[in-house]
């Protein structure tokens, strides 16, 4: 048995015997499996922000910024069955990126915890527990220590990697699901994350599944559900009528999922790779706000509510605009982000290949929401 099946099994082993206590710590998700630091076993190999910071903005859909010593360790660290040898080609190794984007792929957290920029500290505390409980000790963890600082970039990666890793037991591909991307539930192995082909593949409408930071946020939000969050019954208002697809407020998966994308936004923004363009160009900003708006537009209805489940601001700003207009130069300025531009580089300038991948066809986005994890 080597070292990562050592760090398997003895995951295993707290996770069975600690799903009871996770149930009883409620909407907090205050409970942090840092006991075990998957991090630390999987870095610097997955560290691509120093070496070779990430550039995916090809129309080459293989193209890929998982790191060859990165993919070793986490196929090492990962709970995959045999399903996997029947995936197709590339699935697993956007997947692993996927995993490596979690670990490696900068955060910065929201300022006041707003979310689109209005609603001072609507992002739940629990999410700041998962993401930095050092930085809230006396709200997460009870107080008593020397005082926490406010986590960096790094422990802020590193947090959430390990509280996901917490929460896969095993890791199964589903040849046969054409509706979603990926789910979580219980099964007689421990939190099952199932995988179906919807999460990428390369017929699968470039524009949208290619952008790793996606996959990443369906990752975080499956997480979730092994705090034992699952969703509600939708209503009618919203775009799955009668599915359990919908939360009743924002400490769920959806609401964590929207927490880790202002996250990239906020770390990924100011950054340039190693060719001096932008990590985010303007488009993939402009997709990260259409995901979260359509998102927090239409799945936090449920029959346990009555009306869209945000706070006042944030139901105003949705009702008042079009997921569109969220462009870059909104974000830049409603969100406080930073972009570059004392390198001389043109914020968001068109890379090469990334304006020329497919205009969405009508209604795609439409269609893609209702491909997102449930
Ligand atoms: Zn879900």
């Amino acid at each position: 048995m080597d070292q990562q099946t050592v760090v398997r099994s003895a995951a295993a082993a707290f996770l069975s015997l600690g799903l009871a206590a996770t149930v009883g710590l409620g909407a907090s998700g205050c409970l942090v499996a840092q006991d075990i630091n998957y991090f630390g076993e999987v870095m610097p190999e997955c560290d691509y922000r120093e070496i070779d910071p990430p550039s995916y903005k090809e129309a080459d859909l293989l193209r890929t910024t998982l790191r060859p010593e990165c993919k070793e360790l986490l196929e090492a660290i990962l709970p995959f069955d045999e399903t996997w040898a029947g995936a197709p080609a590339g699935l697993k190794d956007k997947l692993l990126e996927a995993f490596q984007f979690v670990a490696a792929f900068p955060l910065k957290l929201p300022r006041e915890g707003r979310l689109f920029g209005v609603a001072p500290y609507a992002i739940p505390l629990g999410h700041y527990c998962i993401f930095d409980p050092i930085g809230y000790e006396d709200e997460c963890l009870g107080g008593g220590g020397a005082g926490g600082e406010a986590a960096s970039v790094h422990q802020l990666n590193r947090n959430l990697f390990n509280y996901l890793l917490a929460r896969i037991d095993r890791i199964t591909y589903d040849a046969v699901s054409t509706g979603k991307t990926a789910s979580m539930g219980p099964s007689v192995d421990g939190w099952l994350l199932t995988i179906a082909n919807p999460f990428w593949s390369p017929d699968t409408w470039a524009n949208y599944i290619s952008r790793p930071f996606i996959r990443a946020s369906t990752l975080v939000h499956e997480a979730r559900h092994a705090d034992s969050r699952m969703h509600d019954i939708c209503t009618d208002d919203a775009d799955l009528p009668g599915r359990a697809a919908c939360d009743p407020d924002l400490t769920g998966p959806y609401g964590l999922e929207m927490t880790y994308l202002h996250a990239v936004m906020g770390g990924a923004a100011p950054l340039v790779d190693a060719a001096g363009d932008p990590v985010l160009t303007d488009s993939d900003m402009e997709w990260i706000m259409g995901d979260m708006c359509g998102t927090l537009t239409f799945r936090f209805y449920t029959h346990y509510t009555d009306g869209r489940q945000l706070p006042p601001e944030l139901n105003a700003l949705f009702d008042e605009n079009d997921c569109g207009d969220f462009d870059a130069e909104w974000a830049v300025a409603a969100l406080g982000l930073e972009r570059p531009s004392a390198t001389g580089v043109s914020p968001g300038r068109p890379l090469s290949g990334s304006e020329e991948e497919a205009e969405a066809p009508e209604g795609a986005q439409d269609k893609y929401r209702r491909l997102l994890m449930w």
